[in-house]
């Protein structure tokens, strides 16, 4: 029988383990010099910008908001359409998320929803670059412009995803990225938070480590959210490899692209032209979802669902509203993206054999 193809497998080769062991024989594994080492680097893809890494990209987004004077009172506005770590991190501030339905060619926050859901309490807009492809930041920023709003990435799937010419990461008050074992670029879990200045980067180092920048003179009260010294370093070769594994994924797309438009009733992932795509997922629409899944999985090619449940209907947040003018609390095209989206495996791992076999399978399961 044919082997297995992963939904997700983190590319870590030797040197990565040599990294890791350089670390442990220096017997210094905690945050340190590597950290500050990774930060550095990665400051370097998002246009010089101030980074600071830490324990993950939900701690990213928190301490983003956080430094940004976000808290009770405010509202951000925030896609359903996304992992639960969006929201979970402003709620965590105080301040409150309102859902946003998307716009349904990428699955990005609707510009006129977002532009819909602006009260007096609004303070911010944390587009999600789904999937590895960027919002419409042009649009997003023009609303964001017009109320006097900021704007919070958030782009833990986006790494080296660009919009006309600038990065992702670049395009607001602050970013978060996440280094969870499924993400384009791992350390096996971590985040970092780009900065708009040196000032909110001291805020976010602060915040990270118990409010303290000299030991045991604790200015504000604080978080353990460091990274260790043996994820940085994981992470410093990932951010190295970084170009090449997303050129992979973006061919391992093409290839999928090309032979799945010929097969009826799967809709490939669209690409708006002023977008990098960097698909950290490949994410197709299909009726019958989840027996075409369940067949995929028969044939040995594991799936995922990027998100089965909007977040607004989970019971964590039913306390939340959706944005006003949607009927009743439902978004539309959010409850119909849940219903059809179907994650194809595009890891690096994937071979062009797979790819052969993910297409034959997928269209034996749609026909
Ligand atoms: C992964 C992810 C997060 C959270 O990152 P963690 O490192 O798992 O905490 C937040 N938002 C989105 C869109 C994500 O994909």
């Amino acid at each position: 029988m044919a082997s297995v193809i992963p939904a997700s497998r983190p590319a870590l080769g030797r040197e990565e383990y040599r990294a890791v062991e350089r670390v442990l024989a220096s017997g210094m594994v905690a945050q340190g010099r590597e950290v500050a080492a990774f930060e550095r680097e990665f400051s370097a893809c998002v246009g010089g910008r101030p980074c600071v890494a830490v324990n993950s990209g939900t701690s990213a987004i928190h301490l983003a908001l956080l430094s940004s004077g976000v808290g009770p009172g405010d509202e951000i506005i925030v896609p359903s359409f996304t992992f639960a770590g969006t929201a979970n991190a402003v709620v965590l501030t105080g301040a409150t998320p309102v859902f946003a339905d998307i716009e349904p060619t990428c699955f990005g926050v609707d510009p006129a929803a977002v532009e819909a859901a602006v009260t007096s309490r609004t303070v911010g807009i944390m587009p999600v670059h789904l999937y590895g492809h960027p919002a419409e930041m042009d649009r997003l920023r023009a609303v964001a412009d017009r109320y006097c709003l900021a704007v919070y990435e958030d782009a833990c799937q986006a790494h080296l995803a660009m919009w006309q010419a600038a990065p992702v990461g670049t395009f607001g008050a602050a970013a978060a990225f996440s280094f969870h074992a499924t993400k384009n670029l791992t350390t096996g879990e971590g985040g970092m938070v780009v900065c708009a200045d040196e000032q909110q980067a001291r805020r976010v180092r602060l915040l990270r480590n118990h409010g303290m920048e000299r030991r045991y003179h604790h200015e504000i009260v604080g978080y353990n959210a460091r990274m260790s010294d043996l994820a940085a370093a994981v992470g410093r070769v990932q951010l190295r490899r970084a170009p090449s594994l997303v050129r992979r994924r973006r061919r391992i797309a093409r290839a999928l692209d090309a032979a799945l438009v010929e097969v009826a009733g799967v809709v490939t992932p669209d690409t708006m032209p002023a977008a990098r795509h960097v698909y950290q997922q490949y994410t197709v629409r299909v009726a019958g979802r989840d027996r075409v899944r369940a067949e995929l999985c028969s044939a040995g090619i594991e799936t995922g669902v990027h998100y089965p449940v909007p977040v607004h209907r989970m019971p964590s947040f039913r306390r939340y509203r959706s944005a006003p003018g949607a009927a009743g609390d439902a978004l539309e095209q959010t409850e119909r993206a849940c219903a059809e989206v179907l994650s194809l495996p595009v890891h690096p791992g994937v071979s062009d054999h797979d790819v052969a076999r993910i297409v034959e399978a997928v269209a034996a399961a749609v026909s």
